[in-house]
């Protein structure tokens, strides 16, 4: 049936002009800056065979168990949406050899991820992660290079409040006996949990703690912390990250308890939190990035023996906290040319072309019409300043510009700037008015 109007996938966004534009800056600033740093972008595709994400993120997690995007292709493979970046990019990793040609690679990706959850704010079904991922050196000053990067990337985006909570997890050699004090301590509270939860406790005991569940908070905030129980090495490197933050004036919570909702970890985990002192625009959904080591995937995934450090940022509530502090902006012409029907109207337009050529930000209405509605749409767009561009205009080579940011009440502000000395005034004009 025609006519019909089809509405877009439950949890999945349109991301439409204004809000675009904040978008668009994160970006900037990220190309930007990680580039200083060091990384270069990869591309990878949105889909993967699904094998990847059960081994590397694990069977029980939340993302493997439940929220993937799955489906059989026509040469009946089993393929999923990505539901993360690091996996794809150790895979991409591997597949090109990068180990051989380089000892040290450092990678950045933006781009959406997919995943089956309960959508409330900051939560959605398709979502854009920002990632960076860094291999081949095992010295915790790679862990403090990509930690810098975050903290440098918050503060140069404007986002406030955001705190970084960090902890250990150990190289792994320590885990069955931290697993074993873990179980224990589980045990006489599981039977009053959820079937997924019950499932965690026998399987991955340690994603308990990162469980919601109401029953289990009480339990997991007394849980043994794994950190107690990690290695000499571990400690050793831990202690040099924390120094090496201090030196280099990041400030941090040690967060005994932080375990990461994926299974490859090692050693340092860390996220940063959103906590404002007043209302929280992300209401429960206020981790804006989460990463740490893993120093085995590669190996796990079919690569060589190379250590990892990562990150991902959720760019969707990055958005929705630079807007809850700055709101909406939205670009805006420095000049607004208004046309009249006749002759000159084709000059007029060939004007605000070519001046858009050069560099600068005018606009003009093709609809044309009366004078009045053209200015309304000026103010609509909220052009700096407004002039019509008719006879008198085109024979005295002189426009009349009015001021169209004036504060309430303000006399009306007008000026006269010759054809000729136009570029000049615009370039002043872009400056102020921006
Ligand atoms: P959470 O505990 O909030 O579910 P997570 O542990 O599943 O997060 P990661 O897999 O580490 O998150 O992803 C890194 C970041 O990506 C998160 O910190 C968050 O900012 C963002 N993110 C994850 N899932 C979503 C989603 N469904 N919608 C929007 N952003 C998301
Ligand atoms: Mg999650």
């Amino acid at each position: 049936m025609s006519g019909q109007k089809i509405s877009g996938v439950k949890g999945m966004n349109d991301i439409l002009p204004p809000q675009i534009e904040t978008w668009q800056r994160i970006e900037a600033v990220a190309r930007s800056l990680f580039a200083r740093y060091g990384f270069s972008e990869i591309r990878t595709p949105i889909v993967e065979h699904t094998e990847l994400f059960v081994r590397s993120v694990g069977e029980v997690t939340d993302i493997v168990g439940k929220e993937m995007y799955t489906f059989t292709d026509k040469g009946d493979r089993s393929i999923t949406m990505r539901p993360e970046g690091t996996a794809p990019a150790a895979r991409a990793y591997i597949e090109h050899g990068i180990a051989n040609t380089e000892p040290l690679t450092r990678w950045f990706y933006m781009g959406p991820m997919f995943r089956y959850e309960r959508m409330k704010t900051g939560r959605y079904r398709s979502f854009t992660q920002l990632g960076a991922e860094a291999y081949g050196a095992m010295d915790p000053a790679q862990d403090v290079e990509v930690i810098a990067l975050c903290a440098a990337f918050f503060k140069e985006i404007g986002v406030p409040d955001v705190v970084l909570k960090l902890n250990s997890l150990g190289d792994g050699s320590t885990r069955p006996a931290y697993l074993a004090k873990l179980k224990e301590f589980f045990a006489p509270v599981i039977g009053g949990a959820s079937e997924d939860a019950k499932r965690a406790f026998e399987q991955n005991t340690m994603r308990l703690l990162d469980s919601k569940e109401e029953v289990l908070q009480d339990a997991i905030s007394k849980a043994p912390a794994i950190i107690d129980f990690i290695d000499e090495g571990s400690k050793a490197h831990f202690a040099t990250v924390c120094r090496l933050l201090e030196k280099i004036g990041v400030l941090y919570e040690l967060d005994r308890r932080l375990v990461r909702g994926l299974d490859y970890y090692t050693r340092t985990t860390f996220e940063f939190v959103y906590q404002p002192k007043g209302d929280n625009a992300l209401g429960t959904a206020g981790t804006v990035c989460g990463g740490g080591r893993y120093d085995r995937l590669v190996k796990e995934l079919g690569g060589p023996e190379k250590p990892a450090v990562g990150f991902a940022m959720g760019m969707d509530r990055l958005v929705l906290l630079l807007e809850s502090v700055k709101g909406v902006q939205r670009s805006a012409p420095t000049l607004f040319i208004g046309t009249f029907d006749g002759p000159e109207r084709d000059e007029a337009i060939a004007l605000v072309m070519a001046l858009r050529n050069e560099g600068f930000n005018v606009d003009f209405d093709p609809r044309g019409g009366k004078l009045g509605k053209q200015k309304e749409r000026a103010s609509k767009v909220n052009a700096a300043w407004f002039a019509g561009y008719g006879a008198t205009e085109a024979a005295e080579r002189k426009l009349k510009i009015d001021n169209m940011r004036l504060p309430e009440g303000a006399p009306k502000e007008t000026v006269e700037i010759s054809l000729d000395g136009l570029r000049a005034w615009l370039n002043d004009a872009g400056k102020r008015s921006s």
